[in-house]
């Protein structure tokens, strides 16, 4: 296997790079309202720049590029810290999903807006009683007409306060098996019976919502793939949200373990550093050795889509790895910075200003979004293993 880049290829990673020194917005400003607002306008600059939707059709305002120039360009923005866009949901899932199984109309309505982030999306998947087991959902869609009626909550909902749009997974035939009864749906989050409310996490964030859905009103022209034709649809968006992350995850990788290294070589009030130290070496060295599998198989997942022309479950082992890697570096950090990591975020002599703190509180979702481990390894086992079900 050849993992070197072609001449083309290092042209246009020169190219992204280039443009990312000349362009970086600076430091995201603190609140996420204002952090949206800012990443909004980064996106923008970046789709007027030709840097969103990388491979995206052209028709559709993408960059038409290969898949190795999205991982490329993906690594890129997380080499030089660039803010994310915030449309994340969209871009990652939302426009695949409409690219997929879209009519011509749903394209040409919904790609831009995506890519400009005009509007945003949100995923409106998981419920109260329904996440890893998510063909068990009970948010119901009833036609009246040539639109359809939904009432159910939905949890977790990601930057859905800030939404247009939802990728809404609702039931359509009770009466069917539990698979085959569901639609995907885009639903205007902007209407009466739409409610959105954050939830607070760990890290003191409202990042994602309760939404209640009472009587909100989709026209069938917002039906996604076909009437109870949901699950096959749904399972896209996933594959795609998994596959995704790659590229980004190994660079971010990267960029926190060299965080960590510098850490580790700072001199500690007893004069030494744990660096020094042949313990944290080797919890260093093997996050390292981690991370460098994670790579090659973000490699092996990537010649998969680019046989198949569709995201797989490798993408699965990708999410997993990066989830376990991720949170490892951040636990780590703290044993590292010792008695200071029990300040406070912001406190006077917390080391870096508490990212670290942060990091640690925030990767502890990693291994519940987009998936749990658990269910990341029942996939492994199952679809790229082939081993026999259990169920
Ligand atoms: C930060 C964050 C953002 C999120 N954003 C969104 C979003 O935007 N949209 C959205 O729809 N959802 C979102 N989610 C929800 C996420 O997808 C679910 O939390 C996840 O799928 C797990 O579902 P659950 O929370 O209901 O846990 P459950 O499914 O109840 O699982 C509980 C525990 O049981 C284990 N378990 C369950 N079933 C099995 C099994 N078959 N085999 C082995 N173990 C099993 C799980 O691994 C877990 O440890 C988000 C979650 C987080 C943390």
């Amino acid at each position: 296997m050849d993992l070197s880049l072609s001449p083309a290829e290092r042209e246009f990673r020169d190219e992204v790079r280039t443009w990312l020194e000349e362009n970086h917005p600076g430091p995201e400003p603190e609140g996420l309202a204002e952090v949206m607002a800012f990443r909004r306008d980064w996106q923008r600059q970046m789709h007027e720049a030709g840097w969103a939707g990388i491979s995206w059709p052209q028709e559709y305002g993408g960059r038409g590029a290969t898949l190795i120039e999205q991982a490329i360009f993906a690594g890129e923005m997380a080499r030089a810290e660039a803010p994310s866009p915030a449309n994340v949901l969209g871009l990652a899932m939302g426009g695949p999903v409409v690219i997929a199984h879209g009519t011509e109309e749903q394209k040409q309505r919904y790609l831009e807006p995506i890519l400009s982030a005009g509007e945003i999306w949100c995923q409106g998947f998981s419920e109260p009683e329904s996440g890893s087991d998510l063909a068990s959902l009970k948010t119901k869609a009833v036609k009246d007409g040539d639109e359809w009626v939904v009432t159910g909550q939905k949890v977790w909902t990601t930057f859905a306060q800030y939404a247009k749009w939802c990728m809404l997974v609702a039931r359509t035939d009770p009466d069917a098996p539990k698979h085959q009864g569901l639609t995907y749906f885009l639903m205007d989050m902007e209407q009466p019976g739409v409610e959105a409310k954050p939830l607070v996490q760990i890290t003191g964030e409202g990042e994602f919502n309760e939404v209640f859905i009472e009587e909100a009103r989709v026209p069938d022209a917002n039906v996604i793939g076909g009437v109870g034709n949901g699950w096959s649809v749904a399972i896209t968006t996933l594959m795609n949200e998994r596959a995704g992350l790659a590229f980004a995850a190994i660079a971010q990788i990267a960029n926190s373990l060299k965080r960590l290294g510098e850490l580790a070589g700072e001199t500690r009030a007893n004069g030494g550093s744990a660096a020094e130290d042949p313990v944290y070496r080797q919890r260093i060295a093997q996050l390292h050795i981690e991370a460098e599998a994670m790579r090659l198989n973000g490699y092996r997942g990537l010649t998969k889509t680019m046989q198949s022309g569709v995201p797989g479950p490798e993408g699965s082992l990708g999410k997993w790895q990066w989830s376990d890697i991720n949170q490892g570096i951040a636990e780590l950090a703290l044993d590292v910075e010792g008695g200071y990591a029990a300040l406070e975020r912001g406190a006077e002599h917390a080391i870096a200003g508490g990212a670290w703190q942060y990091s640690f509180l925030r990767s502890r979702a990693n291994s519940i979004e987009g998936g749990t481990t658990d269910i990341l390894k029942n996939i492994i086992a199952e679809r790229v293993l082939g081993l026999p079900k259990l169920r």
